[in-house]
């Protein structure tokens, strides 16, 4: 058998490993090797690096290494010692060294990192004579027994501060820089003294036993409930990053005096994206002390620092004397490490953010990674390094996160702005939203027409809420998922809501909100966090986004690469219009129901649903007709040129009747019958189970005269237009259809009244149309080559799709799915991101026996999932033809789909090929400002 090799050397200008070993050195690792070697031949350390294979030993083997990495170590151990021609734990001359964690995707101070092992009560003074610097040899000894006490050892850091803390204040000092020699000497003794009361034993003096003690410590902080949870929050798969590496190299001193120092530092800004480099240090210190925050870290540039000190009041005298810049006390590192930086930005071709120490006025190099940044940023980079030349148009698009781009589309809180946390709930739709409590959607209308700002907040919204959902700024509700009323409403108005917040306590009667101890009034300020799901107390200011600029660049790119086309959820002109700002070609999905909720309408709809025979159907039909006509008429007005599919009536009749004694008294005197008659009416419309009850196409097949209301609305408004020369493109869509016989059914009727109205109309050869259908049950899709024969395209509606295939209920989620999360029993929400391996293979069926009677079968999505970037190339490798989501995920979709195209081109054109199927492209987007 092969011998496995667990363990990488770096140093002395060479390294076993490189950048693209990530995935077995971690990128710190795998970086340092890089920065090692040529062409970079950076000053780094000499060190080794463990494999992320023994992490994942480690665990399997119940916490044990796997046999021969002992010698392995012990043998890079002595090559190392080589290097450095000094020995772990020598009383002379010791080598000291740091035990760093790291996975192959950063997870910025998640896993712990131990510096300076290898001191014990003999060695410091051997540091101290060799160094001829006992301060600085005290020093790194308290750092180390706090460090390897509190990380390997599990004793509480506090019990570590407070001992500093008491030796300060007995010389009443501020800083840790201030301390002398023999004070040092002093907390290292009650250091090792309280480490002996916690532990029951002394603190470990054998170089080997601490050198293991941290490697255990490091593979054991992979499973920290901080790291767990950090995966968990950054959807970090641990079944790619599989577990962190240990990385073993020589200590460099930013502590050994004036000349010494560490820092951090960013080739460009993090924030805003600009190209200037920024970076802090302090003098005198160890890494860990920038990020501990326990002095002001100075600014690296004249630049930067100049401005830090207009920012805090620092007159320029005292800047330069106290806080002056590294440009200006070691010009000469300073530009050393200007040198280093834009090597490493010019070799990995982003942003770094890179960690380094001065030791006695010499650079040394410690880390390196691509740098976090914020989506501005990220885009701002993006298009500066295509126009700088660094990285392609496709690098460009690749590298931004598509879900990140909500934090561009929706005012966001001032980042700079203090703010109070009280809790955190789902965050069902991103944005910024701030105003004042009000616990009705009635109250919502009237403090809004009063010019107030308000958030609902409810314990569950309903359709009747949409008026007040509508005036608010945003929404909080206790109960529902990420696909609750509230959630999907306010996501298709790119309005923010927080949803699920099962921490607050909401007494309608009262008129009171409690989180925690914090109870708060109707009238109260509360701002919501869409983007997170935070709830903040009081007034968090916001500031407005712009779609010109860079991200109209990067949209710019995303369309020319991309091959499906991307259209919007819209149920309304002034919706149309916003997506079509966005980019949106066309409408995947107009929810003609939306329409009757709003002022008079919703009577008109009561009043047909509670009609007792077809001709008082008919009648309320009638008036409802003109409504319909108009809303159609403004969407192609605003589509002009991109096809708009239209679905008809599609909820179970019961949403919309009054269940309210008072409003069931004015149908009542609306329609001149007894209350008592609309009441009886109203029960009998109850299902036990109304989504699997009479709704989608069965309504229309049981009332066909509503399914021919609407088709002529659409028909009327599409030949009206076409006659004024505009370009309309009606895609009449059938829902819950499980057998062809009710597409059959349902189209007979679009048709007749469509050839009809063309007729009539004079419109022949010049209005297009198409009837379809949604594939939502389980059963169409099976036979979707049945279907096919009647339906000219198919859009998935995979919510419903979800729905039916897992037999969840997609409002009653909440109470069972977190769990099933947390259990890993399920991987994501499958109502957020398609189920590719179940549903998604119903999706596949679907477009491919539908394909195989009619290869120029239309294929949409107009799912949630339809704005979720995985699904979305999900569906560019099946072959579909679009993909259509709420107006604020259009930019999403349009980024994810030409990643889509990157990653998976030739995917997408095999299941084309063996589809038969040319892709129908509409209008390229053409953004109307
Ligand atoms: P994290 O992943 O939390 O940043 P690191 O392993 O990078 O942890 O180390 C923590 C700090 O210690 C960093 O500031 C780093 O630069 C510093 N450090 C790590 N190894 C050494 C070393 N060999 N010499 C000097 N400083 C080091
Ligand atoms: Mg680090
Ligand atoms: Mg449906």
């Amino acid at each position: 058998m092969a011998k496995t090799k667990y363990v990488y050397y770096f140093g002395d200008g060479d390294a076993e490993g490189d950048e693209t070993m990530r995935p077995l050195l971690g990128g710190k690792g795998a970086n340092l090797a890089q920065m090692a070697k040529a062409p970079l031949s950076l000053p780094v350390p000499s060190g080794f690096t463990i494999s992320i294979d023994v992490c994942q030993e480690y665990y399997k083997l119940g916490k044990k290494y796997p046999a021969g990495l002992d010698a392995e170590v012990a043998k890079y151990l002595n090559r190392l010692e080589k290097s450095m021609g000094k020995k772990l734990g020598d009383e002379k001359d010791p080598l000291l060294v740091s035990v760093r964690s790291g996975a192959a995707e950063s997870m910025p101070g998640m896993m712990d990192t131990i510096l300076n092992l290898g001191l014990n009560d003999k060695s410091v003074l051997g540091l101290a004579n060799k160094t001829n610097n006992p301060r600085f040899a005290w020093d790194a000894y308290r750092r180390f027994i706090q460090m390897f006490g509190n990380v390997a050892m599990g004793v509480d850091h506090d019990k570590f501060e407070a001992i500093i803390e008491e030796v300060k204040s007995h010389r009443g000092i501020k800083e840790d820089t201030e301390l002398k020699t023999e004070e040092l000497q002093e907390i290292v003794t009650k250091y090792k003294a309280m480490y002996k009361r916690e532990k029951g034993e002394d603190f470990p003096q054998d170089p080997q036993k601490q050198l293991w003690g941290a490697i255990g410590a490091v593979f054991g902080s992979w499973m920290n409930p901080r790291a767990i949870t950090y995966r968990k929050i950054n959807n970090i798969d641990e079944r790619v990053i599989k577990g962190t590496a240990v990385t073993v190299m020589a200590m460099v001193f930013g502590n050994m005096g004036d000349t010494s120092g560490t820092g951090v530092a960013f080739s460009r800004d993090p924030s805003t994206g600009e190209n200037h480099f920024m970076a802090e240090y302090l003098i005198n210190a160890q890494g860990e002390d920038v990020v501990a925050g326990i002095r002001t870290p100075q600014q690296i540039t004249k630049a930067g620092s100049q401005k830090w000190a207009k920012e805090n009041n620092i007159s320029e005298a005292k800047r330069k004397s106290e806080y002056p810049s590294l440009e200006e006390s070691m010009p000469e590192v300073y530009k050393q490490l200007v040198d280093v930086y834009k090597k490493l930005e010019a070799h990995y071709r982003d942003m770094q953010d890179m960690e380094f120490t001065i030791q006695g006025g010499k650079l040394w190099m410690l880390q390196t990674r691509n740098g976090k940044r914020t989506a501005p940023a990220a885009v701002k980079m993006a298009v500066d390094m295509v126009k700088e030349g660094l990285i392609t148009k496709e690098m460009a698009v690749g590298r931004i996160e598509p879900k990140s781009l909500d934090q561009l589309l929706h005012p966001i809180f001032d980042p700079k702005a203090p703010k109070k946390v009280l809790t955190k709930g789902l965050a069902a739709s991103p944005g910024a939203g701030c105003g004042r409590i009000v616990f009705s959607a009635e109250d919502a209308g009237e403090w809004k027409a009063k010019g107030e700002k308000v958030i609902l907040v409810r314990i569950e919204t309903s359709p009747e809420d949409v008026a007040g959902m509508d005036a608010a700024e945003g929404i909080l509700t206790q109960r529902g998922g990420m696909t609750s009323h509230a959630a999907v409403v306010a996501r298709g108005w790119g309005k923010c809501c927080v949803s699920g917040c099962s921490d607050i306590e909401i007494d309608y009667k009262k008129a009171t909100l409690k989180i925690g101890n914090t109870v708060m009034k109707q009238g109260d300020w509360i701002s919501l966090n869409g983007s997170t799901g935070e709830v903040m107390f009081g007034k968090v200011p916001t500031v407005e986004p712009s779609l010109a600029g860079d991200f109209g660049q990067i949209m710019k790119w995303a369309d020319e690469i991309r091959q499906i086309d991307v259209r919007t959820n819209a149920d309304s002109p002034k919706d149309a219009k916003v997506a079509r700002k966005f980019g949106a070609q066309g409408i995947g999905l107009c929810r003609t129901e939306h329409m009757f909720f709003d002022g008079e309408r919703i009577k008109h709809i009561r009043e047909m649903i509670l009609a007792d025979d077809v001709e008082g159907r008919e009648k309320a039909l009638k008036k409802l007709l003109k409504f319909q006509t108009d809303d159609f008429t403004g969407i192609f007005e605003a589509m002009n040129g991109y096809p708009v599919t239209i679905r008809t009536l599609d909820p179970p009749l019961h949403e919309f009747v009054p269940n309210e004694p008072e409003n069931q008294a004015i149908m009542a005197k609306e329609m001149k019958i007894s209350v008592e008659k609309v009441k009886a009416k109203v029960d009998s419309l109850h299902e036990a189970n109304p989504m699997l009850g009479h709704r989608g196409c069965r309504l229309g097949v049981t009332y066909p005269e509503i399914t021919r209301m609407q088709a002529t609305a659409i028909f009327t408004a599409a030949c009206e237009l076409t006659k004024k020369g505009l370009v309309v493109l009606p895609e009449v869509m059938i829902p819950l259809v499980g057998t062809v016989q009710e597409l059959r059914n349902q189209k007979a009727i679009v048709k007749d009244v469509a050839e009809t109205l063309i007729k009539k109309y004079k419109v022949e050869g010049k209005l297009h149309y198409k009837i379809g259908t949604m594939i939502e049950i389980p059963r169409a899709a099976i036979t979707a080559n049945q279907i096919a024969t009647e339906a000219e395209f198919f859009s998935f509606g995979t919510n419903d799709l979800t729905q039916m295939t897992f037999g969840y209920s997609r409002d009653d989620i909440a109470s069972f799915v977190p769990e099933y999360l947390n259990k890993k029993i399920l991987k994501n929400d499958p109502f957020q991101v398609l189920d590719q391996e179940g549903v998604g293979q119903l999706v596949r069926w679907g477009v491919e026996r539908g394909r195989s009677v009619r290869p120029d079968l239309k294929v949409g999505i107009c799912g949630e999932h339809g704005g979720e970037p995985s699904s979305v190339k999900f569906c560019h490798r099946l072959g579909f033809d679009y993909v259509s989501c709420s107006p604020f995920r259009v930019p999403i979709a349009r980024l994810a789909a030409a990643q889509a195209a990157i990653e998976h081109g030739s995917e997408r054109a095999e299941n084309l090929k063996l589809q038969n199927h040319t892709p129908i492209r509409a209008k390229a987007s053409e953004i109307e400002e």
